[in-house]
């Protein structure tokens, strides 16, 4: 581990210059920036601690949607009440990540930008070749052990899959995160691998997410995060689905849904061509069961991994089918 300098930002607009300089990163609970530091992935030469920075924590609701500062904790969100009753899929994406430890440090804003847990990623001192890390390097992942790997979005560079949980459910309702100087939809802030691995989101040197705002839509209230992983807690998702349903007046036409897919993909993935395969159908097992091998639509297996393709849209059916009533 390289020594770096550590800070502890006094204002937003304190962290913000600070954050420009070259070598530069933000420190908000540190739960991962730390890990990543220690096995050398992470080399920075200034850490600027934004943690106690004010106004960056709030949870604000209105009419129109709410809104969720970056440094609020995982664990606040999880446990708000005008969330848990208002964007169920929200508040289980969170409470369904790592531990209530981690949770109480964890915010928002790092929780988003959390990094892929590839072992070869994280493995610098074995593992030379890997183009997120050391671009041009190759990808030791390809023809090795695959298991946690994405089927969706991967490039000939890189196979490795977004980890998070919160940005899954994020994606699915149409969130916007709040970049300070612009917004941006939660979908367009993560890119694609294809050939620069090593940019994983649309953040420029110095910006910050400053919160996180979700509509208030019926989808998201009548939603569920299901979570599929090894074991029942303290896990990564293997697979996982955000989904929210909108029945017409007689309980049985699908009038609105929203599908999004974790663990499967380089980032959070939108299945929306499950959701327009479902759209005014009557809800019923066969219906929703072919609709979710849409889910699916263009993965490509690296061996260890094809279990996924499998197992996604028999976790998309069992989420919808339990936002219908059916299960
Ligand atoms: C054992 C373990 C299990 C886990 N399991 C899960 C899981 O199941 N699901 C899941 O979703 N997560 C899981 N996590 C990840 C965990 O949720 C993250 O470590 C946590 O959310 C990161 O938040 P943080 O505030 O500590 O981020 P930090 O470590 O402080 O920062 C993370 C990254 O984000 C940057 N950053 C932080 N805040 C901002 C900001 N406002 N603007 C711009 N950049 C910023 C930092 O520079 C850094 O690069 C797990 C972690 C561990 C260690
Ligand atoms: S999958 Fe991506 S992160 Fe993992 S070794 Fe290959 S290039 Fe690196």
């Amino acid at each position: 581990m390289k020594d770096f300098d550590y800070i502890r930002a006094v204002s937003l607009e304190d962290a913000r210059q600070r954050a420009m300089r070259s070598g530069a990163m933000l420190f908000a609970g540190g739960t991962t920036l730390l890990d990543l530091v220690k096995c050398g992935v992470a080399e920075p030469e200034l850490v600027v601690d934004i943690s106690h920075i004010a106004g960056l924590s709030q949870i604000s609701a209105d009419g129109s949607g709410v809104t969720i500062g970056a440094l609020a904790r995982m664990e606040d969100v999880a446990g708000s009440p005008g969330i848990k009753a208002d964007y169920a899929a929200i508040a289980q994406s969170l409470s369904l990540a790592a531990s209530p430890q981690l949770r109480n440090m964890a915010t928002i804003g790092g929780n988003l930008l959390q990094r892929t847990r590839c072992p070869y990623f994280r493995d610098p001192g074995t593992f030379e070749a890997c183009n997120k890390r050391n671009p041009g390097s190759g990808c030791s992942a390809i023809g090795g052990v695959t298991r946690n790997h994405a089927v969706l979005g991967t490039s000939s560079a890189c196979i490795a899959s977004y980890p998070g949980d919160l940005a899954v459910a994020l994606v699915a309702f149409d969130a916007t995160i709040s970049l300070g100087e612009r917004t941006v939809s939660a979908e367009d802030l993560f890119l694609l691998p294809g050939d620069t691995p090593e940019r994983e989101t649309i953040l420029e040197r110095g910006e910050m997410v400053m919160a996180v705002f979700i509509p208030s839509l019926p989808v998201a209230k009548n939603s569920i995060y299901l979570k599929i992983r090894d074991r029942q807690s303290y896990e990564f998702a293997a697979a996982s689905a955000a989904v929210g349903l909108e029945l017409e007046t007689d309980r049985r036409t699908i009038k609105d849904i929203r599908v999004a897919l974790g663990g499967v993909a380089t980032k959070p993935w939108r299945a929306r061509s499950v959701e327009e395969a479902l759209i005014g159908k009557t809800i019923d097992v066969a219906t929703v069961e072919k609709a979710s091998r849409l889910a699916v639509e263009g993965a490509v297996s690296s061996g260890g991994n094809q279990y996924k393709i499998e197992l996604a849209p028999r976790v998309v059916t069992r989420a919808i089918l339990t936002t219908g009533g059916l299960l």
